[in-house]
């Protein structure tokens, strides 16, 4: 029997849920932070909150005798891919990511690439006075000081009471997203630059799709480094691994 761990948290994560429970002789749990209030649940068991660092971590792998722990969460979640990869090597279990490649730019696209939110903040003034920030709730701190630039601020679940905010209005909404929808928002609210963060994937692109079409520019936060290891970017290689 092989009993697999995925740390989840993304669209892939519930995909490779599904499919994986369907495989014979393995059982999967799936862990999710606990962080959005009404989450797409996979198939499978389902465990929820922090495991306490890498220590805790540790504890849960032997406890629970996981034998293989795939890390698919958000490429922007690097506490918790670190975490995993130093639990895996000292428990001695396989571990995989399962990550999307970043979107990489093409003809027609504007980006101005950062390193972090706090830069994208930086490159704002000057740029633009209407801006589109898709990066969720987490990082809005890093703009409230621009109190000169009005955004439109889309996440899933709404900012919590003590959050500092830039100006401008929120919108609550969970991807994935269409081209034609996010045509039209860019347009309603006369957005003249975006900040998103370069998740890869397909669920979240139609606004870069869209800032082609409309020529913006998009402010785009590149990911952090992740560990080395075992990785691959679809859930059928993954499912693949797991029976290797
Ligand atoms: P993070 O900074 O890498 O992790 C912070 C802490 O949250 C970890 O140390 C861990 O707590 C706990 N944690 C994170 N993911 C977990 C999981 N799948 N299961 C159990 N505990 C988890 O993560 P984050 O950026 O706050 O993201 C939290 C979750 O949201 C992730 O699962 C990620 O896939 C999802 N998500 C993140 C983003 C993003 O942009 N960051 C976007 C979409 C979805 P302990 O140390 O106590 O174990």
């Amino acid at each position: 029997m092989r009993r697999v761990l995925i740390l989840g948290g993304t669209g892939d994560a519930i995909a490779l849920a599904e499919q994986a429970v369907q495989l014979p002789d393995v059982e999967v749990i799936s862990s999710l932070a606990g962080r959005t209030q009404s989450p797409i649940t996979p198939s499978g068991s389902v465990r929820f909150g922090g495991f306490g660092g890498v220590a805790g971590l540790i504890n849960y792998l032997r406890q629970q005798q996981i034998t293989h722990l795939i890390d698919a969460t958000h490429p922007f979640a690097a506490q918790i891919s670190w975490h995993a990869a130093e639990a895996a090597e000292a428990v001695g279990i396989a571990h995989l990511l399962l990550i999307r490649p970043a979107w990489e730019r093409v003809s027609g696209d504007c980006w101005i690439e950062v390193q972090n939110h706090a830069a994208a903040a930086a490159v704002l003034p000057g740029l633009a006075e209407r801006v589109f920030l898709t990066i969720g709730r987490q990082e809005l701190a890093a703009f409230a000081p621009l109190k000169q630039i009005w955004f439109l601020m889309r996440m899933i679940d709404p900012p919590l009471p003590d959050m500092a905010l830039p100006p401008g209005q929120i919108l609550l909404d969970r991807g994935p997203f269409h081209l034609a929808a996010e045509l039209e928002l860019l347009t309603q609210h006369q957005i003249q630059a975006i900040v998103s963060k370069n998740s890869g994937g397909a669920a979240t692109y139609a606004k870069v799709t869209a800032a082609r079409e409309l020529g913006l520019p998009i402010v785009m936060v590149q990911p952090p480094l992740l560990p080395l290891g075992d990785r691959v970017s679809e859930i059928a290689a993954a499912l693949d691994w797991i029976q290797s």
